[in-house]
């Protein structure tokens, strides 16, 4: 095991920590355990193991006192609690010991120190055909050419702690999960779905939409994506820091790489649920502006220099009729702005409005403390809707205050109307 390199590093050497650790060396897994104190916790320095002495103890004082009922005799002159707990104390101490011994027998490297849970994830491999039906079908993949003969995954978000967010956390951390996906677990295609506002962040990984259905989970509908971990092209062509681990696991002597080739169609942009580049949002968004007679919209209420700017941080996603596009309850701060089709706004059962072109969902979200939606909403029609995420609006106010101002002033006016008179 290289000094900073292990299978898996457990913090913490209570029962729970050393259990865990001596489990995985036994399994022949490379084991670093990190205890801030001693191993063998709370159990062994102040919970099970001394107070169990300590009742020994008692026990024995009890018995000697009550030793005459049995026919023994004996005198109790009292206890003497310095050698009760020298007694105690070298319970704990034999235990620890033998502890130590074992763990270090077992080949467990222990770090002396406080240990830190940076960042997480998680991912479920699946062999050649064994997906289950249920992520086959919420993933579309069969709509992948040749995947039922490939070994697959689905990569859990990556969460990284607040404060590393933007910083070298994020880098380190998907390097490593590269490393265990193409490296450890090989699989040769990766399933991820997240909350439209994240798509960008996760295309910059690499990650890449397809044609595939949006995803309806607990946290509302999501955008699919796969991340093929040999296609060096494309992790180059999207800018990701990974393109370079692809010459460690494929090439000559190695890996083969999957061939992209058969999927082209599938992979190509267009075709995706969403879609990013500024020039399709802004020919879609024009569109909604020359029809604004026909659809008065917050949007014809912007200056042409506002709405390109929102086309290039905006995008585009198309709900098919029957999605949900957002649930009452869930926190989500981004505006939508309809596009085309009907969406239906409900709580449960009862509808409350039916909106069209050129109407905003999500307004009070956007702008109320909390984030919280208030009402879900259903596509009545396949749809398409412009996303406005709250992140980009906050920025516009430090980078281009008359612009933001502007985006408010249409969103305030949406809100504004709404009150007074109420969609039917
Ligand atoms: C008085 C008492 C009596 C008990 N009696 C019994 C009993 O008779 N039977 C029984 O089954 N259970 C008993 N328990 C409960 C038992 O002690 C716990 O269930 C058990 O210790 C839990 O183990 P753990 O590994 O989860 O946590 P702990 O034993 O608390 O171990 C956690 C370890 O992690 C370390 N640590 C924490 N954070 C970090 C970090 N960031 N980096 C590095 N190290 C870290 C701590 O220093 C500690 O050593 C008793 C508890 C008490 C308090």
């Amino acid at each position: 095991m290289a000094d900073n390199q292990c299978d898996l590093v457990v913090l913490g050497g209570g029962s729970g920590g050393y259990a865990a650790a001596l489990r995985a060396a036994e399994l022949g897994r490379s084991v670093v355990l990190v205890e801030k104190d001693k191993v063998g916790g709370t159990c062994l320095h102040r919970g099970c193991i001394p107070t169990k002495a300590l009742l020994h103890a008692g026990e024995i004082a009890d018995q000697a006192r009550e030793s005459a009922a049995f026919g023994v005799k004996t005198t109790f002159d009292g206890m003497d609690m310095p050698g009760v707990h020298k007694y105690k104390d070298s319970v704990i101490a034999k235990n620890h010991k033998g502890l130590t011994g074992l763990i270090k027998g077992r080949g467990i490297k222990v770090v002396d120190g406080e240990g830190r849970l940076t960042g997480t994830t998680r991912i479920r491999r699946w062999e050649a055909g064994q997906v289950p039906a249920k992520d086959w079908a919420a993933f579309s993949m069969e709509r992948f050419e040749g995947l039922r003969d490939m070994p697959t995954a689905e990569i859990g978000r990556l969460m990284i702690e607040p404060g590393r967010r933007g910083q070298m956390g994020l880098v380190s951390m998907s390097c490593a999960v590269y490393q265990m996906y193409a490296g450890e677990l090989v699989a040769d295609a990766g399933f991820i779905n997240c909350a439209a506002g994240l798509v960008r962040h996760y295309r910059l990984l690499g990650f890449r939409t397809y044609a595939g259905d949006m995803v309806p989970t607990a946290d509302g509908i999501e955008v699919p994506l796969v991340l093929i971990p040999s296609d060096r092209a494309y992790l180059e062509q999207a800018g990701s820091f990974m393109a370079p681990f692809t010459d460690l696991f494929y090439g000559a002597g190695k890996r083969a790489p999957v061939d992209v080739g058969r999927w082209t169609r599938l992979l190509d942009a267009d075709s995706a649920p969403v879609r990013f580049d500024a020039a399709a949002v802004w020919e879609r968004v024009s569109r909604l502006r020359q029809a604004a007679d026909e659809h008065p919209s917050m949007i014809e209420t912007l200056s042409e220099d506002t709405v390109r700017k929102l086309g290039d941080k905006g995008f585009l996603m198309n709900i098919p009729a029957g999605h949900l596009l957002t649930e009452k309850g869930l926190t989500q701060r981004e505006i939508f702005v309809i596009l085309e089709g009907a969406f239906e706004v409900h709580d449960r059962e009862r509808r409350i409005a039916l909106l069209g072109p050129g109407e905003v969902i999500g307004e009070v979200g956007f702008f109320g403390t909390s984030g919280r939606r208030m009402a879900s909403v259903t596509a009545a029609s396949d749809g398409q809707v412009l996303v406005l995420r709250r992140r980009f609006v906050d920025e516009l106010m430090h980078s281009d205050p008359a612009c933001a101002a502007e985006v408010l002033f249409g969103l305030a006016r949406v809100l504004a109307d709404r009150q007074y008179a109420p969609a039917s």
